[in-house]
């Protein structure tokens, strides 16, 4: 796969997959601009070669032309991080799109608007793909967070570059990243997985059984594997029909010589609200009508030390619900211990969705080797999937 950094774009105009899918607030401003700024670094490099870029990106799931999904309303945060004026284009085909493409001169940068005003995007249509193709003479995909998806824009558009198609900077970080956990990762290797369920988590399970030391299962995952066991788990969340899927897990841990860490203790609530009363439990003997919301102060100990002790780490899920201020103290000190891990010199990816979100709540987004930007995309990357955005390229 070739990267940006083998080509000269020198009085070529890039067509740049970014990912500016970022959240916005009721007023359409922008409440987080990492993916803005992590798409920086390729633009510059193309810039600084000589040549113009034409970005385009997918913001929100509109049904159609939806300007409540304009990417009109990101702009002035797209000038602020690439520091430089943007003309924004507001289709994504014709020939005026294609006239102040081609009057584009070397430095200067363009935005399309939303993809996804057009289903052709989505359902993959081949035509828009090559209609897409005509803005560019070469193709980069620096959208980590959509290379899950075989869209027109992420993915068909590539054939129609043959030896034009590169990944851009970011889109190589992260497959780096989870390259070094899961393939050339300094051992001990710890996967630390959370969440409310352990069916969303399966795949991921499964996959990296042969490919780490340890794993610590906490969040509301961890008490189908409790009541698996016989304990004796409240009014905890719980899969009943992943019961015999939880034993069948914990043998595959020990076949594997995989350590697998469960919880100890937790802090239990008799309500699902942040105001419950609380009391610490031991995991296995939850009182009737209580339900674990958080990890204990034995189980954070224990969890540490596997964490203190690794080289490699990776983190996906919460260990409780962390939204909730007095349930969120297990999830907040599982990304203290993995800050002093890697202050230590270990590895640390933290990825996929919930524990992103909590790394940044808690300002500890640069206390670990690299967060990931993309949700879905890093996740079926754990799972041992091929992105299709990535194997186009
Ligand atoms: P997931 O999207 O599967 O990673 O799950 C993340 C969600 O799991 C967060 O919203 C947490 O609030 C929730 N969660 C974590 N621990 C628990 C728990 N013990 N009981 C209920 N929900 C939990």
């Amino acid at each position: 796969m070739k990267t940006v950094l083998d080509f000269n774009f020198l009085n070529k105009t890039a067509l740049i997959r970014v990912d500016f899918n970022v959240p916005l607030d009721s007023n359409q401003k922008v409440l987080d601009n990492t993916r803005i700024l992590s798409a920086k670094p390729t633009i510059i490099k193309i810039i600084r070669d000589g040549g113009s870029c034409v970005l385009m990106s997918h913001l929100g799931r509109p049904k159609g032309r939806n300007l409540k999904y304009s990417l009109r309303h990101i702009l002035k945060d797209v000038e602020k991080a690439l520091d430089k004026q943007v003309k924004f284009i507001p289709d994504c085909t014709g020939k005026e799109t294609l006239k102040t493409i081609r009057s584009l001169q070397p430095g200067e940068i363009a935005i399309m608007e939303n993809l996804r005003f057009y289903e052709e995007e989505t359902s993959g249509c081949k035509k828009f793909a090559k209609k897409l193709s005509e803005f560019g003479d070469i193709y980069v995909n620096d959208a980590f967070g959509a290379a899950h998806r075989k869209h027109a824009s992420t993915s068909l558009i590539a054939d129609f570059f043959p030896n034009k198609k590169c990944s851009g900077l970011l889109l190589n970080k992260e497959i780096m990243a989870i390259e070094k956990v899961l393939k050339t990762g300094e051992r001990p290797v710890v996967a630390i997985l959370g969440g409310a369920k352990v069916s969303s988590k399966i795949t991921i399970i499964n996959n990296i059984f042969k490919k780490v030391d340890s794993i610590i299962l906490g969040g509301g995952m961890a008490y189908t594997f409790i009541k698996a066991q016989g304990g004796e788990i409240g009014n905890s969340i719980c899969e009943d029909d992943k019961i015999g899927l939880a034993l069948e897990l914990i043998e595959r841990a020990k076949e594997n010589n995989v350590a697998l860490h469960l919880p100890i203790d937790v802090v239990a609530a008799d309500n699902f609200n942040n105001e419950a009363n609380k009391k610490e439990l031991q995991i296995f003997n939850i009182t009737a009508g209580w339900q674990g919301l958080d990890i204990g102060p034995a189980s954070i100990k224990a969890f540490s030390k596997v964490i203190i002790n690794a080289k490699t780490i990776l983190w996906n899920g919460p260990m409780g619900v962390f939204e909730m201020p007095n349930f969120s103290n297990g999830t907040k000190s599982i990304g203290d211990a993995i800050k002093i891990s890697t202050n230590n010199g270990a590895y640390s990816l933290v990825g996929g969705g919930d524990s992103v979100s909590a790394v940044k709540e808690f300002g500890m987004d640069k206390d670990v080797s690299y967060v990931s930007t993309g949700g879905g995309a890093m996740l079926e990357s754990l799972e041992g999937k091929t992105l299709p955005g990535i194997a186009a390229l």
